[in-house]
């Protein structure tokens, strides 16, 4: 019987294992990859994260990141505005950070089983019940849900989410090219928007978020490269101007529906508890500001300050304090942000009143952790 097992090897999952077992407690992390591994993702992560990373020994400085302090918006047109990041950010690759805290997680004393699906969990009244692909199942007091934006494990708790359309699809390759290091720079075109920095290595990372049937329309992730995202002047020259690197990954069946924070007495953290639309909002550091707030909770149930049913509304409560308007607000940027007519328009009205950016990309960060 182990005391938590925690289910899935992103950055939520790992930095709740980390958090849960400096504290002593028994902790499995159950993966069903392996480490390094690359992600599909923008690689911008805002500095909020900093204090609490360092709290569980974790430096960027370790891993060379590279530091961005600006932010460019460009319309469909190519015009922009520029802003100034209130807090700022950091360029890491997912290959780079996730390994180096599993490490940091096994150097905690977590126990670690990669390479293993989990198909099935069942809460049996006071603990769970863990069915790992081709193995005994396991037991737990606790398990978190940090799986991702999308499982077999949320079709398995039947998460009405699942059964809902998915319409939206994410690309990620690396570009070499002369980039500013200190900025990080978002592109709409039509249908979606993707966003480019610098990583440690000085390659740039590009990823994009557009909708499955606009690519499947043009016949091709090459031809609709082409055809809509070179549209955008300014993501033209920049793509124009690099030597793509391979390969090019995508993700598809990404959904922006709510879904619940606690299901099944499971506490469901990073993007399997609500994903904000990627470069609209900022969901590496919403994930792992989630793992605090679960692995605190966590705790307090275990030292007996709270009933389970106490720490399952408490977690809740504390979730939608930090999260909700974030991902109401995350939401709406992504809704004018693939509709060129509308982001145009804004990005201009913008350029009229560029003391209005700063608050709205505070919106899309959060506050020091
Ligand atoms: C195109 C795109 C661009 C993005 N850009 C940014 C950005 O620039 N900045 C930002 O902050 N966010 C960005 N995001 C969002 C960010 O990638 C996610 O919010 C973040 O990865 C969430 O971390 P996580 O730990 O919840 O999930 P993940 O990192 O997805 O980890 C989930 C893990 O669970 C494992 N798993 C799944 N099912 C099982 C199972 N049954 N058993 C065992 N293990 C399982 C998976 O293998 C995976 O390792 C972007 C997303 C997309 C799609």
């Amino acid at each position: 019987m182990h005391d938590i097992i925690i289910i899935g090897g992103g950055l939520a999952g790992l930095t709740a294992t980390i958090h849960l077992s400096k504290e002593g407690f028994d902790v499995l992390l159950v993966e069903k990859k392996t480490y390094p591994q690359h992600k599909v993702c923008g690689e911008y992560i805002s500095n909020e994260v900093l204090p609490y990373l360092e709290s569980l020994g974790a430096n960027i400085k370790d891993i060379q990141a590279n530091q961005v302090t600006r932010f460019q918006l460009y319309a469909p047109s190519g015009t922009f505005i520029e802003a100034k990041l209130p807090l700022g950010g950091f360029g890491i690759r997912r290959y780079t950070f996730d390994h180096y805290l599993y490490k940091l997680a096994c150097d905690s004393g977590a126990q670690t089983l990669l390479n293993s699906k989990v198909e099935a969990v069942q809460f049996k009244g006071d603990h769970f019940e863990v069915q790992v692909q081709r193995q005994k199942p396991l037991q737990a007091k606790i398990v978190l849900g940090s799986f991702g934006k999308r499982s077999t494990l949320d079709k398995a708790l039947n998460r009405p989410f699942f059964q809902k359309p998915a319409d939206y699809l994410g690309v990620k390759f690396y570009i070499k090219v002369d980039f500013p290091n200190d900025l990080v720079a978002l592109y709409n075109f039509e249908g979606g928007y993707g966003g480019a920095v610098e990583v440690e290595d000085g390659t740039v990372d590009i990823a994009y978020l557009t909708r499955h049937d606009q690519v499947k329309k043009m016949g091709g992730l090459q031809d609709y490269e082409k055809q809509i995202l070179w549209k955008n002047p300014a993501f033209k020259t920049l793509l124009n101007q690099s030597e793509r690197l391979k390969p090019t990954l995508t993700i598809s069946n990404i959904s922006f529906k709510p879904k619940k924070q606690v299901q099944d007495h499971i506490l469901m953290i990073g993007d399997a508890a609500g994903m904000i639309p990627p470069l609209a909002g900022n969901g590496m550091a919403m994930g792992i500001h989630a793992a605090k707030i679960a692995s605190e909770v966590v705790s307090d149930f275990f030292q007996k300050k709270m009933t389970r049913i106490q720490m399952e509304k408490e977690y809740q409560k504390k979730w939608s304090q930090q999260f909700a308007y974030r991902l109401f607000w995350g939401r709406h940027l992504h809704r004018f942000m693939g509709k060129p007519a509308l982001s145009e328009f804004s990005v201009r009205a913008l350029q009229k009143m560029p003391f209005l950016l700063p608050p709205i990309v505070r919106q899309t960060h959060g506050k020091l952790i």
